[in-house]
């Protein structure tokens, strides 16, 4: 999937998050990672084999987003 050089880290990878982002709909509040992940704003995240990670970093509790 990722055609980087050098290469995203995979999605099993630890540095996973690090991988480049091929699209973001804020107004959805996730962005795909070109390593097949799905980051969600409030950092949780879906890997490509369905896992699902919780979100692990605080969040800015001033923010809202909405559903599109
Ligand atoms: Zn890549």
């Amino acid at each position: 999937m990722c055609q980087h050089q050098p290469q995203c880290p995979a999605a099993d990878c630890s540095d996973r998050e690090a991988a480049r982002t091929v699209a973001h709909h804020p107004e959805q509040g996730w962005s795909l990672l070109c390593n097949g992940v799905l980051l969600f704003d409030d950092t949780g995240e879906l890997l490509p084999d369905g896992r699902i990670i919780a979100p692990h970093r605080p969040l800015d509790s001033g923010r809202i987003t909405k559903a599109a």
